[in-house]
């Protein structure tokens, strides 16, 4: 993972929205952008966001951008608003009783490696009930090998050891939570069928997933837990690294028992692999498509955009 990332693809701006695509508000909007800047993203979507959304919105997007994608955004030189770089990263070490210490070493001795929950396909999608037990969540990570990780912490390891008294079995240089995930890949989602479609041409699924404020913890919004475990999913195979591609948004319709939906298929760090989820964003109101504008009424137009990248 030793390359910088360059963005060659050109800036898309979409029409202006003049409502909060998560709440309807009309006062004070700002720019929203679909895949956060953090991440690389430069498709915009302008008046978008109410200050109250942009708020929570923000809150998981700093949590990816600063904590769990922080070390390889800093070594592969992703966009950022401020370019304040550390000169350390956290590492933490699993000991014999499942505890954690959490470790600060210097960048250049940081494994920097990409780390990402894959997901078994959707409820409404699979037709299955969901149950948390048959669900894939699947860790898979892009980096150097497992032991030469290890390798390289070893003085880290021994100095845990020591001061704890307990054996390491286990390091981690970097880790995703679950739930910020899911309300990334559904803020996303949502606002690139937004983009794409309107606001009224579908009734929204996943906003109460993407709303839900519970930083650094578990929801307990039933509504949003069941929204994540209907329409949240991905693919759990391996795929090849793209050359090109840092992300790829697609827009599909299914049909599921005689209603139409609209899924967003996301490709996220698709140059390091990564991994691709979908998101159904929404039940297409047929009727408000109809009378959209002449480039948004046929599904044939559905979009497809990339963040073109190189390794510079
Ligand atoms: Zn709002």
């Amino acid at each position: 993972m030793n390359f910088e990332l360059e963005i060659v693809s050109a800036p898309v701006n979409y029409d202006a929205v003049g409502r909060c695509i998560y709440c309807s508000a009309t006062e004070h909007l700002s720019d929203e952008h679909i895949v956060p800047l953090s991440l690389g993203g430069n498709w915009v979507l302008p008046g978008a966001s109410c200050p109250k959304c942009r708020d929570v919105t923000g809150k998981f997007e700093l949590e990816l951008a600063r904590h769990f994608f922080w070390s390889l955004r800093a070594k592969m030189r992703f966009p950022s608003r401020k370019a304040d770089w550390p000169a350390e990263f956290f590492v933490d070490f699993i000991l014999e009783d499942d505890s954690e210490v959490r470790v600060k070493v210097p960048v250049a001795r940081h494994p920097t490696e990409l780390f990402l929950y894959k997901l078994g396909e959707c409820a409404l999608l699979s037709g299955q009930p969901f149950d948390p037990d048959t669900r894939f969540l699947r860790p898979w990570r892009n980096g150097p090998p497992s032991e030469l990780v290890r390798a390289v912490l070893l003085p880290y390891e021994a100095e845990v050891t020591r001061l704890s008294g307990k054996r390491v079995v286990g390091v981690s240089p970097s880790r995703v939570a679950l739930w910020p995930l899911c309300q990334a890949l559904s803020k996303m989602a949502h606002a690139y069928a937004v983009a794409e479609l309107g606001l009224f041409s579908f009734r929204p699924l996943v906003t109460p997933v993407i709303l839900n404020n519970v930083r650094g913890g578990d929801p307990t919004n039933g509504i949003a837990i069941e929204a994540m475990q209907r329409y949240i999913g991905g693919s759990v195979e391996r795929f090849e690294e793209h050359d090109e591609v840092l992300h790829q948004l697609a827009l599909r319709v299914v049909q599921v028992e005689g209603k139409d939906y609209a899924v967003v298929d996301l490709w996220l760090f698709a140059l390091l692999g990564g991994a691709k989820y979908h998101v159904v964003v929404g039940e297409l109101n047929n009727e408000a498509l109809r009378d959209a504008a002449p480039s948004r009424a046929l599904l044939a137009a559905l979009g497809k955009v990339s963040v073109a990248a190189v390794r510079s």
